[in-house]
Formats: structure tokens, C-alpha cells, sequence
């Protein structure tokens, strides 16, 4: 691998703790401090993404050296890895410093065409920024990061990639369900790739202390680095800046509700300042059709980053970013109306990607009721999403609607909410019927856009399960499955979750320990 060829602008530009002291510590005035890697006696790789690492201009792995960089048992000795620091509001509430309590960076790579990759470790040991925790991760939670952020990647979804995943050999304690029963499982260390990995978290870390220099070089830095689109001399750039990350996070929500995705943890140090998705925790797909569905156990109480309220909750993040890039913007009425355009181009985003599932050539007046009425109707029946869409592409003008959807349901419908399923089907065949395209352009439309395969929790609890037992089969034809998700390759994939699995906690239900 070519790590000779990984450098550390951030380190180079910024102020740091160069201590290297591991003690957990707030470290005012610095936007990171250097730490080692724990390192791992007994480590082994289990998942390679060879592809990535090409594509990312750091080759194979040739010998020794690059297992141990990968398995985080030691890093290149000209590398002085570091940890950032930021904060965040964690479920409304100001939370102060928190930082990379458990992330370690290398550097960056920049591949033969330019493009810029950081990497990081994952799971390599505590940091100054691990308040109280190990800085450890566990085998469970981190080949759900690598699987899911991979599936999201291969789905077309702004997202930090995987490159590796190692068990480290040591075994971690964790308390899975918060209930004082602690017990080990097998600790992981994952190496995690990204054009950056910078938060909101880490502005509003800088402007709390009030250090505007900082915050200014910080945005400069981010502009000059991850936003071609904005001018570095135009005196709007700050305002610019803004903007453009209001613009990517609302595209990321439109993704996300595209396909079906609920993140669980959507606190402002797991918002990423490019729009990718970040910090894959107690996540889930929806697999039954629910607007209130939060898969996080910590979120119960207020569901409060529920599928339906992600767009929310986004734009409530973008007022805490708002409140900390002011001083550099210094317009209140002008960063008010870049918020309250967050919605419009949300919902404008939305209907377009709704149009686009159900094979309309173009948003026409009263969508905007169609998509609600579709909403009420999946939300009723408990209509698997994913498999609604399947079936739709499949529907013909003779085909008998109860019998060709029977099988996408979560609970027995009542007469009402069958007459209002067939309902709904039967206006959509009415829309439809008024495309300015052909047929099969408008299925060619929805093959693009409605995913075959998802990666559902319960698959992953097997997964799991089976690797656990030293087993791999499952694992890998997941990987190829989620390659290519919107081809039908694994049939037995595509079907409901079995009733086993409701509520099952680890698959229905998961907490934020890992
Ligand atoms: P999260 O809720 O996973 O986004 O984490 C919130 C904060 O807790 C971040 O600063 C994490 O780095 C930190 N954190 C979570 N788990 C651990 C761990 N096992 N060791 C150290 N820090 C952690
Ligand atoms: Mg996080």
C-alpha cells in the first residue's frame, strides 16, 4: 500500500495538542490533539475493500506493514495520528466538547485524479476526547457501519465508505441493553474513509470558545477543500458556505427518505458538514411503512429522529450551525431565509424523488396530495416500503390488486383499509396514465430509483450471528448483494421480515452501545 503517500494538512494547518497525552481532557483552543494507537496483539482481517483502497490511490496489500496499519497495531512512524475535537447538541441539548472519543486519524490520500480521501480508524483506543469510555468497538455494531455504509455508497447515497474491518483480538464489555448486565463481546477495529469527516460539531465547538480566527480558517479550509462551487474570493463565501451545506443536507434527507433509511442518531456531531451520511449507530431500514419508526431505544421517549421527522430535524441542526458560522455572516435576516429555504427545497427535492419512484415523468399539480394520501394509505396497512414499490413496477392495467399486493403486509387489513389500498392504486393508475413518456421509459425511471435490495436489520442480526460463530457465508452473499441493489439477485433477500424477528432487540430494536 502506498502509505508514504498519506499526508496531514489538518495537523499542518491547525492548532493542536502535540502532547500525544491520552488522558481525557477538554484542549481549548485546539481542533485536535495527537494520540497513538492503542495497538492490537492478536489482531485479524476479516473484510478487505481492495476495490476502495484502488480507487483511492492506496493499492493492495503487499506485505506486513500494511496488515498492521489496517489492523491498527501500528502506523507509518511519519504520521502523527490525531483525533479532532467538537461538539454537539445531542438530542436538543448543548453537550460541549465531545470530539473523536474513539476515532483516530492517519491522514489523507489523494488519488491520480485529484480527489481527496481522509482516513481514519475506528475502534484503535482512547483518545483525549473518549470521556470515560474505552474507545473500543465491538464486532457487532462495526460490521454493521461496514456493511450499511457500503450499502449506501453501492445505493447512490452521499456516505463514508469502508475500507477494512479487523477483530482486534481483545474482548470489549459492553452493557447492550443499559439495564447494569454488562458482558463481552469481541472488540473491532474498522478503517473508515471519507473526503472529510468534519462535523457541524466542529464549528460550533470553535464557536463557543468564541475563537473567530479559528472558526474563519476552519470554514476557509472546508471551502477551499470540499466546495468548488463557491468563489474563495467572493466577500458572500461565508454565506455561501452555508448554503451550499443547507443545499447538501437536504439532497442527503431526500435520499434517505428515497429508499428508506432512518439514522437514529441525528445529533449535530453526527451531522457531516459535506452532506454525507456519518456515524452509523442504531440505524434502520424501514421495512413496514411507519412516519413515527425510530430504531434507537435512547430515541423511544420522544422519537425524536423518527423517519418522518428527519427533515426536521435537519433543519433544526442547520439553525445550531446557523448560530455558530454567525460571526463569520453576521446577517441574521439573510441566514433565516437560507433556513426557511431548507424547507422549500426539501419538499421541491421530495416530490421530484417521489414522482420518480412511482414513474411520473414530471411533478404535476395536486401531487403534493397523491404523496400524502400514499403516506396515510402505507402508514395504515403497514405496507413493507420497499416491496410496495417492487410490486408497482409489476402492476398492469388488468392486474387483481388484492392478490397481487397480498404478500407486502405487516398485519391482516380490514375491509376499510383494503378499499382504501385499491383505492389508491387504482388513482395511481389514473396519474400514471397522464406521463408524457412511454411505458417502459417510466419503468425504466423506477428501476433506478426503487432499490430491490435493502440491507434490513434482520439480515444483519444474522449476519452477525453467523460470524460470531466463525461463520461466513452469509456475510459474503450480502456483500454481492448490496453491489447491486436495484437488480433482484437474491430473491430470498427480497421478501418481508419474518414475524420472528418483531421486536427482537438487536434487529427491531438497538441502543446506541458499541
Ligand atoms: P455517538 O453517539 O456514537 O455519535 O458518540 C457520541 C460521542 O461519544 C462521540 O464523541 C464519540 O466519539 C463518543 N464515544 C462513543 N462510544 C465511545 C467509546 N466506546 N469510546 C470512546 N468514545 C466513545
Ligand atoms: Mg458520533
Amino acid at each position: 500500500m502506498n502509505l508514504s503517500q498519506i499526508s496531514q494538512p489538518f495537523l499542518n494547518q491547525f492548532p493542536g495538542d502535540f502532547s500525544g497525552n491520552p488522558m481525557q481532557r477538554q484542549t481549548p483552543g485546539f481542533l485536535f490533539a495527537t494520540v497513538d494507537l492503542a495497538g492490537f496483539k492478536n489482531p485479524e482481517l476479516l473484510i478487505f475493500n481492495e476495490k476502495l483502497s484502488q480507487e483511492i490511490g492506496l493499492g493492495s496489500i503487499e506485505n506486513e506493514r500494511d496488515l498492521q496499519f489496517l489492523n491498527a497495531s501500528s502506523a507509518p512512524d511519519s504520521l502523527k495520528t490525531y483525533a479532532t475535537a467538537y461538539a454537539g447538541h445531542q438530542f436538543g441539548n448543548w453537550a460541549g466538547q465531545l470530539g473523536d472519543g474513539r476515532a483516530i486519524i492517519a491522514g489523507e490520500i489523494i488519488n491520480p485524479v485529484g480527489k481527496k480521501h481522509e482516513i481514519q480508524w475506528k475502534g484503535a483506543g482512547a483518545t483525549p476526547y473518549s470521556r470515560h469510555a474505552d474507545g473500543r468497538a465491538v464486532l457487532r455494531s462495526s460490521i454493521r457501519e461496514y456493511l450499511m455504509s457500503e450499502a449506501m455508497h453501492h445505493l447512490g447515497i452521499p456516505t463514508t465508505r469502508a475500507l477494512s474491518l479487523s477483530l482486534t483480538g481483545e474482548n470489549v464489555l459492553r452493557d447492550v441493553m443499559y439495564d447494569g448486565n454488562p458482558d463481552y463481546e469481541k472488540g473491532a477495529v474498522m478503517v473508515r474513509i471519507a473526503e472529510s469527516f468534519l462535523r457541524f460539531g466542529h464549528f460550533e465547538l470553535i464557536s463557543a470558545q468564541n475563537d473567530v480566527e479559528n472558526l474563519r480558517k476552519l470554514a476557509d479550509f472546508s471551502i477551499k477543500n470540499y466546495f468548488p462551487e463557491i468563489n474563495p474570493e467572493s466577500p458572500e463565501k461565508y454565506a455561501a458556505f452555508f448554503e451550499n451545506i443547507a443545499l447538501r443536507t437536504a439532497e442527503l434527507m431526500v435520499e434517505w427518505y428515497r429508499v428508506g433509511f432512518v439514522h437514529g442518531v441525528m445529533n449535530t456531531d453526527n451531522m457531516s458538514v459535506l452532506g454525507l451520511t456519518i456515524d452509523y449507530g442504531p440505524f434502520s431500514f424501514l421495512d413496514e411503512y411507519d412516519l413515527s419508526f425510530t430504531p434507537n431505544t435512547t430515541d423511544l421517549p420522544g422519537r425524536r429522529y423518527a423517519f418522518g421527522s428527519q427533515a426536521k430535524m435537519a433543519q433544526w441542526n442547520l439553525w445550531q450551525l446557523a448560530n455558530a458560522l454567525f460571526p463569520l455572516i453576521n446577517d441574521e435576516k439573510k441566514l433565516e431565509k437560507m433556513l426557511n429555504d431548507f424547507s422549500e427545497n426539501f419538499w421541491k427535492k421530495h416530490d421530484e424523488m417521489m414522482a420518480r419512484k412511482f414513474g411520473f415523468s414530471e411533478v404535476l399539480d395536486g401531487d403534493d396530495r397523491f404523496f400524502s394520501d400514499f403516506q396515510q394509505v402505507l402508514q395504515d396497512t403497514k405496507a413493507d416500503y420497499t416491496l410496495f414499490f417492487s410490486q408497482l413496477e409489476k402492476l398492469q392495467q388488468d392486474t387483481d390488486i388484492q392478490e397481487h399486493f397480498k404478500d407486502i403486509f405487516y398485519s391482516r387489513l380490514s375491509e376499510n383499509h383494503l378499499f382504501s389500498f385499491e383505492n389508491f392504486i387504482k388513482n395511481y393508475q389514473i396519474r400514471l396514465s397522464k406521463n408524457t413518456i412511454s411505458r417502459a421509459e417510466s419503468l425504466a425511471i423506477m428501476k433506478r430509483n426503487n432499490p430491490k435490495f435493502i440491507l434490513r436489520n434482520y439480515l444483519l442480526f444474522e449476519c452477525i450471528k453467523e460470524i460470531n460463530e466463525g461463520k461466513r457465508a452469509l456475510l459474503n452473499q450480502l456483500i454481492s448483494a448490496l453491489e447491486n441493489p436495484y437488480e433482484e439477485r437474491y430473491p430470498e433477500f427480497s421478501r418481508k421480515r419474518p414475524p420472528i424477528y418483531d421486536g427482537q432487540t438487536g434487529s427491531s430494536t438497538l441502543s446506541c452501545s458499541s
